[in-house]
């Protein structure tokens, strides 16, 4: 019988709370698989989990699935037979003859690990005599102890578990286990990928856009979607608002100095987007900021952008140059959509020669030249919001 056995990772660490974080790891599991039949089950055993009943011919799809579901810390498609000789030999034959396919010669090692001391064989015995079996039935076989090119690996428990391969997952802790917090997210390169760390973390996402037509094109728009359905292939369900911005814009254009415009968007920004976190009970932010990366990131900057709100701002790539945080927007997948040229509503005002060291106070009276209340709370009347769910 075809089962995925998944590894699981930090949960392990977890004393008390271990069941409501691996019944979380479950739900993720599940909602990865949802729409592979009713046959597709859960088993727990021993601080694993045996996925049963995925059809035959989508097992690579659901390892890949299953790769993006944060708290798997590794995975093998294996073969599930019953605990005797006879069985597991024919088992690890199939499974070498198809690793063997097109290779003039390879070398093997045996892993085998005898949980259930009733089965007769001792992990050595077996080891040596699936070995002696493997190079009797396969001339091109040989025996490397330090560098196999296949790991034929049998472990002993429930059944009897075969398989060659493991598949590194996502690990990070799984989704919902940390609570929600709601990302800021912009058309750019780093707010998915510090929507995909922090989710990793275990939280349930909430995401905030703000868009400013005409100025800022549709296209600009579906991009942010887009992003917001490639960062739930991980993080599940996300509740994505997009928020109205061109009136607070263009009057903070209006009303304010020229160079601390940018600084002044970012402090509306982060008020409705906490507006939205409080009404999806989210109990903080998230943004892709990165120290000195532009003139609104410098840390003075960062403490007036964070003396509008009064929940924590989590900023994930903090430390992160842009090389890496672009490694990691490749590797989740974002990178080339992010790359789209579409443009951003900050990208569409940015002055000329914005501060580089506001002050809050100097800030707070320039944010005191308009009433800004009216128009906030008309932004989130306005605002339109989407259920993300991509797995
Ligand atoms: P990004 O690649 O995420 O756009 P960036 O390097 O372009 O980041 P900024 O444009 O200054 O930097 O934005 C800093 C952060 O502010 C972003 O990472 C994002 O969290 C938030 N942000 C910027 N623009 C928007 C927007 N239009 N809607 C929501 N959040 C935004
Ligand atoms: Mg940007």
């Amino acid at each position: 019988m075809q089962v995925i056995l998944v590894r699981y990772g930090e949960i392990h660490l977890k004393g008390l709370n271990r069941p409501f974080f691996e019944h979380k790891l479950i739900e993720g599991i599940k909602s990865a698989l949802k729409d592979m039949g009713r046959e597709v089950k859960v088993r727990q055993e021993q601080g694993r989990f045996y996925i049963f009943g995925v059809p035959k011919d989508r097992q690579g799809e659901a390892i890949a699935r299953l790769t993006r579901v944060f708290g798997i810390h590794s995975l093998s498609p294996a073969v599930a037979v019953e605990k005797e000789y006879s069985a597991i030999w024919s088992a690890v034959r199939e499974l070498v003859a198809h690793q063997l396919e097109g290779k003039a010669s390879a070398t093997f090692k045996c892993f085998c690990r005898r949980s259930d001391k009733r089965f007769p064989l001792r992990s050595e015995d077996l080891n040596r005599e699936l070995g002696h079996d493997l190079l009797e039935a396969f001339p091109q076989l040989q025996v490397d102890v330090h560098n196999p090119e296949i790991k034929v690996c049998v472990e002993i428990r429930e059944q009897a578990f075969i398989y060659t391969d493991e598949i590194m997952g996502a690990d990070g802790m799984p989704t919902g286990t940390a609570g929600r917090a709601a990302l800021l997210i912009s058309g750019g390169i780093d707010s998915p990928v510090a929507g995909y760390m922090m989710a990793k973390r275990g939280l349930q996402l909430s995401a905030v856009h703000f868009y400013s037509y005409p100025y800022t094109s549709e296209r600009a728009r579906d991009k942010v979607v887009e992003l917001t359905k490639l960062i739930s292939r991980y993080a599940g369900k996300i509740t994505l608002h997009l928020v109205p911005f061109t009136e607070i814009q263009l009057t903070i254009y209006e009303t304010c100095p020229p160079k601390e415009t940018t600084v002044l968007m970012r402090r509306l920004m982060m008020r409705i987007a906490e507006q939205w976190a409080k009404l999806d009970g989210a109990l903080a932010l998230i943004t892709g900021e990165a120290l000195g990366q532009v003139a609104s990131q410098t840390i003075e900057s960062l403490c007036v952008t964070d003396d509008a709100v009064s929940m924590p701002v989590f900023r994930p790539l903090i430390g992160f140059d842009k090389e890496e945080i672009i490694t990691v927007a490749k590797k989740i997948g974002t990178f080339e959509t992010s790359i789209l040229p579409f443009e951003d509503c900050c990208t569409v005002f940015v002055p000329q020669h914005p501060v580089t060291k506001p002050d809050v106070a100097r800030l707070r009276k320039s944010e005191a030249m308009a009433d800004w209340s009216d128009m906030v709370q008309k932004a989130l009347d306005n605002t339109e919001t989407m259920q993300i769910n991509s797995r």
